[in-house]
């Protein structure tokens, strides 16, 4: 018996040894990557529900390895978060985002909006401010298209968040609280921060098409919105009911599915020119 203990614990320590061994051989990767070129952006539509036209896109990024493959963001983000790689990745994000406004509008597509996904290491990284501003001179573009994602967790420090909030607004840019509803929120707080959206998590949408008849808490949540006066994104929005629901408690704009998954570039155009 002991020796069939021993032997599990060898079996754990392969099996945590492994675990170890890809997550570093991808750490390694991931140091490399932007360099390599090997991250893109692709675009999911966000709809204006009083018009049923594209107001503008969410940048959701993208890592294409040449042997591992196209590895999913909710994997590679976190270790870029955990080893301080997310602030160079995420500049890249924002320039290219910017770079893109730029060009769709010099290529006659008009003035489209562009959401970027700010983590917690860049929202409190001390030159956030001076990185923005710079990239907007460059890229000349009105700052309001360039709408920043950010989460509730980055708020609990309601006076540090506060300011930089304020600071991204002196900026010109539009502000969005993204995945609501699933933080603690700082629901008191929503009123003093200057936030012009709010993002319907889509744990709640999916909820919507379940309890159909129930006040559910995506319809909570715009009842609310409406009564501070900020607008509503609802995502994950993958059926008509659910849609139908939202348009009735008067969502502002909708993601989801139902309407487009993230398009690289080439394929957003073509979704514009049909
Ligand atoms: P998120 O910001 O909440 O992005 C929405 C996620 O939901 C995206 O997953 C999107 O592809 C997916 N999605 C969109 N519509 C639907 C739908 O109708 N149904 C379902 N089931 N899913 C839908 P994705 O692209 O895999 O990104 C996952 C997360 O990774 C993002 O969640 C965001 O937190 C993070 N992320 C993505 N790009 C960036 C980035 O550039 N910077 C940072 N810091 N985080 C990013
Ligand atoms: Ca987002
Ligand atoms: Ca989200
Ligand atoms: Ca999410």
């Amino acid at each position: 018996a002991k020796r069939s203990g021993r032997n599990n614990f060898q079996f754990y320590d392969k099996q945590l040894d492994k675990i170890v061994q890809e997550r570093l051989e991808l750490e390694n990767h991931l140091r490399k990557a932007l360099d390599k070129e090997e991250f893109t952006l692709h675009y999911q539509p966000i709809i204006d529900l009083s018009t049923n036209k594209m107001s503008g896109v969410e940048a959701l990024i993208r890592w294409e390895h040449p042997t591992f493959g196209m590895v999913p963001p909710n994997k590679f983000i976190p270790i870029a978060e955990e080893t301080g790689l997310i602030v160079p990745i995420g500049e890249w994000v924002i320039r290219t985002a910017c770079l893109q406004i730029k060009e769709w509008e010099t290529n006659g597509f008009g003035q489209i909006s562009v959401s970027i996904n700010l983590s917690i290491r860049q929202f409190y990284q001390s030159n956030l401010i001076n990185m923005m501003q710079s990239i907007l001179n460059k890229t000349a573009i009105n700052p309001r298209l360039l709408i920043v994602e950010i989460t509730e967790s980055m708020t609990m420090d309601v006076e540090s968040a506060t300011q930089i909030l304020h600071e991204l607004k002196n900026l010109g840019l539009t502000i969005a609280m993204d995945d609501f509803g699933t933080g603690y929120s700082s629901f008191s707080y929503l009123k003093t921060f200057p936030i012009d959206f709010l993002k319907i998590d889509q744990s709640f949408i999916r909820d919507i098409a379940i309890n159909l008849s129930d006040e559910n808490i995506a319809t909570a949540i715009l009842l609310m919105a409406h009564n501070l006066g900020l607008k509503v994104i609802a995502e994950g929005v993958e059926l008509a009911e659910q849609l139908e629901v939202l348009k009735q408690h008067d969502c502002h704009k909708a993601q989801g599915y139902y309407f487009s998954k993230p398009l690289p570039v080439y394929e957003l155009e073509q979704y514009l020119n049909n």
